[in-house]
């Protein structure tokens, strides 16, 4: 037997203009252009991947040339309606421009152009069209500029830099942008209860969180956490993290309290046993950084997405970092993350990563006096007196290297001291 079961994001994917989420001015734009007659002949559709931009196109084409319409809510029965969403309609052409991105292919996409059925709009949807050559590009250009009656172009793209600014300046620009947070947990709640998936909000919330607002990652996550509920089972925030080999945000919260303290113990204890529960070395190293990119955030009093108790602990504790340090864990930390990856013993590297993370002060305050005994010695080799180094070279820290307490007070400056700033 054949399997019924389609993926949430093909289920759910608009099918009109009022079902696309979280692109207002799109949809205000595009249901004015179809209700005042003033369709542009090429649209460039810009923004991230999964926010609709494909779909917004077909739905232009059903809009179009729905049996009553042009009209911003086609009736999604009629023949043309019904050919759009099967994808099979004589007047909607869809090009994928990563496969298809040769000056021939412009050419013969041109010479269809003309051949409109039954007095339909023809509607060209060009994807990833910044993956045309050049050649590709400006074969399009005159016809983009001026094309036949009733030929509609919408290209999309994900890099719009890439896309030369004379196809740009010919096309009316639509931004699609990432859905917010709260927009995409309310329509995911949405989905979720039609589905009858059980789940509470702490794990919807990590869903929205989580697919960084492209709404077809946040319900292929549904997707896949829906596997985790039954009737009697409900999808907890637990359930969801282990999925998706993320750390709690409270273990994370106890992490970089414990590596600012140079706590060595805790730390590795808490990576063991998140190893142990089968997360993934890398992956913890990646929750770290993002987690002191967020302390780090909180400095800055740039908004953080998290829990209302995490994000009030995260202001706390970033009180207690200071920003070049700070600054430096999250390059360690990301530094980690690429070696657990290229490393064939992963858990091993985490743990020699977070232990020099938490021996860091120590460890820059070794390097420095070991750089300072190997400058000593080269100089008293070549003959230089103590006294004369201190005239030729002032004693300096970089910039970039962190203050270190208690170090050997020089004779002319003071001794560096460490403050925790706020
Ligand atoms: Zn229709």
């Amino acid at each position: 037997m054949a399997s019924t079961y389609e993926p949430l994001y093909l289920k759910y994917r608009p099918q009109s203009l009022g079902d696309l989420v979280g692109q207002q001015s799109v949809v205000r734009t595009l249901t004015n252009a179809i209700e005042h007659d003033r369709v542009a002949h090429a649209y460039l559709f810009t923004g991230p991947r999964g926010c609709g931009k494909t779909s917004s196109a077909r739905i232009m084409a059903k809009s179009l040339n729905c049996q009553k319409g042009p009209t911003p809510t086609p009736c999604l029965e009629c023949t043309s309606c019904v050919e759009v969403k099967q994808v099979n309609s004589p007047a909607v052409i869809e090009i994928d421009a990563a496969s298809h991105n040769s000056v021939d292919d412009a050419r013969l996409l041109i010479e269809r152009a003309p051949i409109t059925v039954g007095g339909n709009y023809k509607i060209y949807i060009i994807d990833e069209c910044h993956m045309l050559t050049k050649e590709a590009f400006n074969a399009l250009l005159k016809t983009i500029e001026e094309p036949p009656p009733n030929v509609i172009f919408i290209l999309a793209t994900t890099e719009e830099h890439k896309v030369p600014p004379t196809i740009i300046s010919r096309c009316q620009r639509l931004m699609f942008k990432l859905i917010n947070h709260d927009e995409l947990a309310v329509h995911l709640r949405n989905v979720a209860t039609k589905e009858e998936i059980n789940i509470d909000d702490a794990a919807i919330d990590l869903v929205a969180r989580r697919s960084g607002g492209g709404l077809r990652d946040a319900l292929g996550l549904l997707d896949q956490a829906s596997l985790l509920a039954t009737k009697e089972k409900q999808v907890q925030l637990d359930d969801l993290l282990l999925m998706l080999g993320s750390v709690k945000e409270d273990v994370l919260l106890d992490f970089s309290k414990a590596i600012k303290d140079g706590a060595a113990e805790p730390v590795l204890q808490a990576a063991l046993s998140l190893l142990g529960e089968g997360r993934e070395p890398a992956l913890i190293a990646l929750e770290l950084s993002k987690h002191f990119l967020n302390l780090a955030k909180a400095q800055l009093k740039i908004p953080v997405l998290g829990s209302p108790s995490y994000l009030e602990a995260l202001t706390e504790q970033s009180k207690l970092f200071d920003r070049t340090e700070l600054a430096q864990m999250i390059e360690q930390l990301s530094a980690l993350e690429q070696s657990c990856r290229r490393s064939t013993q992963s858990a091993l590297t985490l743990e020699i990563g977070l232990l020099s993370l938490c021996h860091r002060l120590e460890i820059t305050e070794l390097k420095q006096l070991k750089d300072k005994v190997v400058d000593l010695e080269s100089r008293l080799a070549s003959g230089v007196p103590p006294q004369a180094m201190h005239a030729q070279r002032p004693a300096a820290r970089p910039p970039s290297a962190p203050p270190v307490s208690h170090a050997p007070a020089q004779s002319h400056a003071p001794a560096a001291s460490y403050s925790s700033g706020a």
